[in-house]
């Protein structure tokens, strides 16, 4: 057997019942085979077995009070994966599917993520399993609160910096940050995706959605081709579909399907995007309310059947395994020519491999998703320095960002004779520079 099957064989020994974690190693392992034949010392290190297990895994209990008096308990997780180049960083995820192998999936995924944004900072992820939907402000609070009272000795500037993901916004950070300073009396960066008034960067909110495009307009520029009059389905309508769709629209291309949990809209006009806005952001609604304003929009509750819409490219920016292979399959026949995954894994490997095999330019997540936390990592330059950068320097650093990842993805496929596989591009060159400073700072460290 080979290295890379000797470890996999352990990692599936081991967690047996973290179906999302497994998916995510097994998806690493399986590009590395031309790294790990160059570097027989990789295996003599056991860089592999030891970049698959994290650094350190805080489980803990969260007691809240809701409206009625009733006490309620969640479950909370932080995971603290590879710190090899930097302080842990990584979101954190409210949400009732929580539980610590979605966490372990995440966190391993943001190792290499982080390594390829060039910014120093290491991996982790954490959350909950409580559910914010249908809660009030106060109830929120109160959970925040009690969540952080545990958090806050785990986590600092240059230790673990935590940020938003599924279900945590700038409501929550907000929440998050003012217990955090309370407790430790300290006004520091210790989270990002802050408020402007207090410590927040501009574009911090808009970087993912943002950033996906600009990935996926870099995948399309190779083929000579860009966003002008294609039409796109962006899956989700929380904060990384949202503004994926605006930036689509600046660019000249047109969305004409979104979705939430519930079901999704198909508005072949092209989705009004303040209308969207209005219900998800401000009331906090559902996506079906869309059509009391656009009764020329079609509503279907079967949340998968949004990919059997015909579309020019397809953006998966809601949640996890949400692209099957039969929805691959019906994409690839109606011609999409693009998938930018703007959600984490939002494919199954089944469906992955329909993208590949079809030569569908297909940027996954730990690439094209990353301008969230690169803005993440420059919101705490700007923190350390004391300063706010404008509008316009911080999307042109996440603009230069985003090219330089794709950059680097191309000719790691290259290298590895996959040319235009981002997939292998992206695991390999994220996975050398964090293996080769495991190498350098030993065994222990
Ligand atoms: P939000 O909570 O803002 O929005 C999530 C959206 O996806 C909502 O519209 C939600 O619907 C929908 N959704 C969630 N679960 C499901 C499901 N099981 N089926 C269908 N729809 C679903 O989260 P984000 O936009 O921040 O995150 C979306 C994805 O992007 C996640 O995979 C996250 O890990 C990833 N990501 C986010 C980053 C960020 O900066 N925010 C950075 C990098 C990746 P509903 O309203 O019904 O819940």
């Amino acid at each position: 057997m080979s290295y890379t099957d000797d470890v996999l064989a352990v990692v599936e020994k081991r967690n047996q019942s973290q179906p999302e974690f497994l998916q995510a190693v097994k998806e690493v392992l399986e590009s590395l085979g031309p790294v790990i034949d160059k570097h027989p010392e990789y295996r003599e290190e056991g860089i592999l077995e030891r970049i698959v297990e994290p650094e350190r895994q805080i489980i803990f209990r969260v007691p809240w009070i809701d409206d009625e008096g009733n006490t309620q308990v969640n479950r909370a997780f932080r995971v603290e994966f590879n710190s090899a180049i930097g302080p842990y960083k990584g979101g954190l995820r409210f949400h009732p599917s929580v539980y610590i192998g979605i966490i372990k999936f995440l966190g391993f995924e943001q190792v290499f993520k982080n390594a390829l944004t060039g910014l120093p900072m290491g991996g982790g992820k954490g959350g909950s399993d409580f559910d914010p939907k249908g809660k009030s402000d106060r109830e929120v609070m109160r959970f925040c609160y009690s969540f952080m009272s545990e958090l806050f000795r785990h986590i600092g500037p240059d230790t673990d910096v935590p940020a938003g993901d599924i279900g945590v916004g700038g409501r929550e950070i907000g929440y998050l940050f003012g217990q955090y300073k309370k407790i430790r009396n300290h006004f520091v960066g210790v989270l990002t995706g802050k408020g402007l008034n207090w410590g927040g960067s501009l574009i911090r909110t808009e970087a993912t959605g943002y950033g996906c495009v600009y990935f996926t307009e870099e995948m399309l520029k190779t083929q000579g081709k860009d966003f002008k009059g294609k039409e796109v389905i962006v899956s989700g309508s929380g904060n990384v579909a949202i503004y994926a769709t605006e930036k689509i629209y600046q660019l000249g291309g047109k969305v004409i399907a979104m979705c939430d949990s519930s079901g999704f809209i198909h508005d072949p006009d092209g989705v009004n995007l303040d209308t969207v806005r209005e219900i998800k952001e401000v009331r906090r609604g559902r996506i079906k309310e869309y059509l009391e304003k656009h009764s020329s929009a079609k509503y279907g509750e079967k949340f998968s059947d949004i990919w059997k819409i015909k579309c020019d490219i397809a953006l998966p920016s809601a949640t996890q395994n949400e692209i099957d292979k039969e929805s691959a399959e019906s994409l690839v026949s109606n011609g999409c020519i693009a998938v930018g995954e703007g959600a984490n894994m939002p494919c199954t490997p089944e469906a992955t491999d329909v993208f590949i095999k079809a030569k569908v330019l297909y940027g996954p997540g730990k690439a094209a998703n990353a301008g969230g936390v690169s803005t993440s990592g420059l919101e705490m330059s700007q923190n350390s320095l004391r300063l706010s950068w404008s509008r316009k320097e911080v999307d042109e650093k996440l603009h230069n960002i985003m090219i330089n990842i794709h950059d680097a993805c191309l000719k790691a496929s290259n290298e590895c004779g996959t040319p235009g596989n981002y997939v292998n591009g992206a695991n390999i060159a994220g996975f050398k520079k964090v293996a080769q400073t495991m190498m350098d700072h030993g065994i222990y460290g």
